[in-house]
């Protein structure tokens, strides 16, 4: 059912990915902490406010189903950052749009999307709370997910090479 939605939404790529592979890594959230993205402490799905790691491999480990999702386009050369954001904005866009039609036909669901929450155009992170807890969605890094670790479990690419960018999330069902 996932991976017919994925596909209705036109995801580039899409596979299903076993939950029990999945490993919360303490390295993925010192990544994080190097703040590469500008998102770290700002964001609430974010570390430092995303929770303890112990409690993402709980949840992780109640998930009994998943499908790793991929936008992927061409770049005009490597620098063309309005190329990126056009598509990283079509995959959150498509993400958003798969999270909310997997929320009504299971009863729980957990969205990892590529990178911060983007629910709402700007985060209230850290002065006020989250204006949307339950629409709220967690990034698979701040979730201590290597992402190219759960392409290969899953047999996609994390890239398609040079000149394309690939955006990846993945949505898992819980018991
Ligand atoms: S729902 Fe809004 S306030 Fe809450 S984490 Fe997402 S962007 Fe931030």
């Amino acid at each position: 059912m996932l991976l017919t939605l994925a596909k209705e939404i036109g995801f580039s790529h899409a596979a299903a990915v076993d939950p029990s592979s999945l490993k919360a890594q303490q390295e993925v959230r010192e990544l994080c902490a190097a703040d590469r993205c500008g998102h770290y402490g700002r964001n609430w799905s974010c570390p430092p406010y995303a929770g303890e790691l112990t409690a993402a491999q709980k949840q992780l480990a109640r998930c009994t189903e998943g499908v790793l999702v991929q936008t992927t386009g061409n770049l005009a050369d490597e620098f063309d950052i309005e190329g990126i954001g056009r598509l990283m904005q079509l995959h959150s866009r498509r993400f958003a749009t798969l999270a909310r039609q997997a929320r009504l036909l299971y009863p729980k669901v957990l969205p990892l999307s590529a990178g911060p929450c983007t629910v709402c155009r700007h985060c209230t992170c850290p002065t006020r709370p989250c204006r949307f807890p339950q629409k709220r969605l967690s990034s698979m890094e701040a979730f201590g997910l290597m992402v190219g670790d759960v392409c290969r479990a899953a047999g996609l690419p994390y890239s398609d090479g040079s000149k394309t960018m690939t955006f990846t999330s993945c949505i898992l069902i819980m018991q």
